[in-house]
């Protein structure tokens, strides 16, 4: 157990998992979890091999500017047709096929004033990723979800020797439902603002590798294009205020037009500085 600095946010955090742990639960996962999703692609494949070359090349610059060192990262393409990317415990990072061939498809600016090159565009893929295992958000999962379930069965438990005096079975199994429901918001809420966080700082991690002149300093808005691009290829907003609220209120992910507006502030957040000393000069 330590209490230590997050290297990410700069958040003092409790961690119970030991780095070991988290490191040996990635590693047995990893194959399990490619293979449930296709397979790994192999750099020597004639038709597809490019681009995982391609993600190992973005993956290690990017390992270069991370602010949680020894994270034993890896990067592998899985041969699925979905838009998907994940990241286990310990940096195993997989980005699905499906996701890479529809963004080297994607022509459109999205009004950004900026063709992206599919590097960048994986490298707003990997960067999100990376914040997950540098944030150490499975392990501050795990703890949350432990705590949550401790703080349920206290509350279950008071509940149960009070409503066994007043009421009857009906009552207790009214007021389990709404302890469960209560448990299923935060979760949810934690998970979005996870993606919130992983969004923030994957943007802060392609601009430090800019200003190390490893690719552009701008090639960070490209996670305003990823969110833009989701927005055109996977929008699930009905355009009905009250459903869209319900759904997003119990969503794990927030909506990318969320993520859109938060990723604008970010870069603008990002280039203040610079902006100011333009202005100066
Ligand atoms: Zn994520």
């Amino acid at each position: 157990m330590t209490i230590s600095k997050n290297p990410v946010t700069g958040n003092y955090q409790l961690i119970l998992i030991p780095k070991s742990v988290e490191n040996f639960l990635g590693k047995i996962m990893y194959p399990v979890l490619c293979n449930s999703h296709g397979g790994t692609v192999s750099k020597t494949d004639r038709v597809f091999g490019h681009y995982v070359a391609m993600v190992e090349k973005v993956g290690s610059i990017l390992t270069e500017h991370s602010p949680r060192k020894k994270v034993p990262f890896e990067f592998k393409v899985v041969d699925s047709k979905d838009h998907n990317a994940w990241c286990l415990p310990g940096g195993k990072i997989a980005i699905s096929l499906g996701l890479i061939l529809a963004m080297d498809r994607e022509g459109a600016t999205y009004g950004l004033n900026r063709h992206f090159t599919l590097e960048e565009k994986i490298a707003s893929v990997l960067s999100h990723e990376m914040t997950h295992a540098t944030a150490y958000h499975a392990v501050r999962n795990a703890q949350f979800s432990l705590l949550l379930i401790l703080i349920i069965k206290v509350m279950e438990s008071v509940l149960q020797f009070f409503l066994g005096f007043v009421a009857g079975e009906s009552l207790r199994v009214l007021s389990d439902r709404l302890i469960a429901i209560i448990a299923q918001g935060a979760i949810s809420h934690r998970g979005r603002s996870y993606e919130f966080e992983a969004d923030k700082y994957g943007m802060h991690l392609v601009y430090e590798a800019g200003k190390a002149k490893h690719c552009p300093q701008d090639a960070a808005l490209a996670h305003v294009w990823l969110q833009k691009f989701c927005v055109d290829h996977h929008n699930s907003r009905t355009g009905v205020w009250i459903v869209d609220r319900w759904r997003e209120l119990w969503a794990s992910h927030p909506t990318p037009q969320e993520r859109c507006t938060a990723n604008i502030h970010t870069w603008h957040a990002l280039t203040l500085p610079a902006r100011k000393a333009a202005q100066g000069g």
